[in-house]
């Protein structure tokens, strides 16, 4: 009779410990991550939320939205769609994607809106500095001969018939500049569609954040151009996409100039007067090809155009190592030097 007493309160208390745990533990924020290497880079999906096997759900749908369109854009796969387009779209109009036509056509109005310092016909250009397998420089004629090959406009897209000409016989079109920005997106896209609410994706540089931490903004650093293991700012930010271009990602010394990846396609050389370019906005892909341009542009023409446009932050390193940004990162810019 006794025992009885002190063990029925004793239970009682043991299950309502067990019901909070488990009532705590099922709405515990959990964070749920994967990384792929996919568009030559890494891709790295975080997310954050209750469930974790819908979380695990939503990060594995994510990366295969991305590699629908590596398999659009890759140009170092032969049986890609671009590699396609490439080889015939001089002969006559070819049928692509729906993916393939908003890229060309964000890639075209870009090219317009930076007076052509973003350029995707510059790929004839790319392969001659082999910057993917064997780079080296090459003879100022071997230059000169393909700087004519540069048309962006000569990339016609029907949206209507969905279709792409290509109305000059040597042209060939590098999507390398805007694809990883267009994938990271469409991976936000299905995040969002499979109810995550708060999340980062960045694909090698190219971010996105959905929402913020938990209470406080995703904390976001910047890399050192000359020193990887070293941030130079850190960026607090929520539904926000920060995307970073550099001489650093792929380049080579050749008596001891640095020649790099992004290439002026009015001189078909490496641009010169920046390290890097880090731009903040709310589409990833307008801030991938924004940056590519903005290096190009140099850091003077680069921060005039971007304080003239609605929407846009850029944080600039120029050729000696300063750094100066726009004034709407004044309040969520953390510099580290
Ligand atoms: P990363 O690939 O390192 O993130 P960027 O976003 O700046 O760097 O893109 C560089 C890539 O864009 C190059 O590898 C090339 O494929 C392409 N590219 C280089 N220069 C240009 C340019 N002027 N216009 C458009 N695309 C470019
Ligand atoms: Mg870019």
């Amino acid at each position: 009779m006794r025992n009885r007493k002190i063990l029925i309160p004793f239970f009682i208390s043991i299950l309502l410990i067990s019901l909070l745990y488990f009532h705590y533990e099922r709405h515990r924020v959990k964070s749920v991550g994967d990384v792929r290497l996919m568009l030559g880079t890494v891709v790295e999906i975080t997310v954050l939320g209750e469930d974790e096997e819908e979380l695990l759900r939503a990060v594995n749908a994510a990366f295969d939205r991305m590699a629908e369109i590596e398999a659009v854009a890759d140009r170092y796969t032969g049986d890609s769609e671009i590699s396609r387009m490439n080889r015939t779209a001089a002969d006559g109009p070819v049928f692509v994607s729906d993916d393939m036509i908003e890229m060309l056509l964000m890639a075209g109005a870009l090219s317009e809106r930076t007076e052509g310092a973003f350029d995707i016909t510059i790929a004839q250009l790319l392969d001659l500095w082999g910057f993917t397998n064997e780079p080296r420089l090459p003879a100022p004629e071997e230059i000169e001969a393909l700087l004519s090959s540069v048309c962006h406009s000569c990339v016609v897209v029907d949206d209507e018939n969905m279709t792409v000409y290509y109305d000059a016989p040597d042209l060939s079109v590098d999507l390398g500049g805007i694809a990883k920005g267009y994938a990271v997106d469409e991976a936000v896209k299905v995040l969002k569609s499979l109810s995550v609410t708060s999340a980062v994706i960045n694909a090698g540089g190219d971010m996105a954040v959905v929402g913020k931490k938990g209470d406080v903004p995703w904390r976001i650093g910047i890399q050192h151009p000359r020193d990887s293991q070293e941030l130079i700012a850190v960026l607090d930010i929520a539904d926000r996409s920060v995307v970073t271009s550099g001489d650093y990602e792929r380049f080579f010394f050749t008596d001891g100039v640095r020649y790099h990846h992004i290439i002026d396609p009015r001189t078909g050389y490496p641009a010169g007067m920046t390290m890097s370019v880090t731009v903040v906005t709310d589409n990833t892909a307008v801030a991938d090809a924004l940056a590519t341009a903005y290096f190009v542009m140099g850091p003077e023409k680069a921060l005039e155009t971007a304080r003239r446009a609605d929407g846009i932050d850029i944080l600039v390193v120029d050729s000696d190592g300063n750094l100066t940004h726009t004034d709407g990162l004044s309040s969520i810019l953390t510099l580290m030097r």
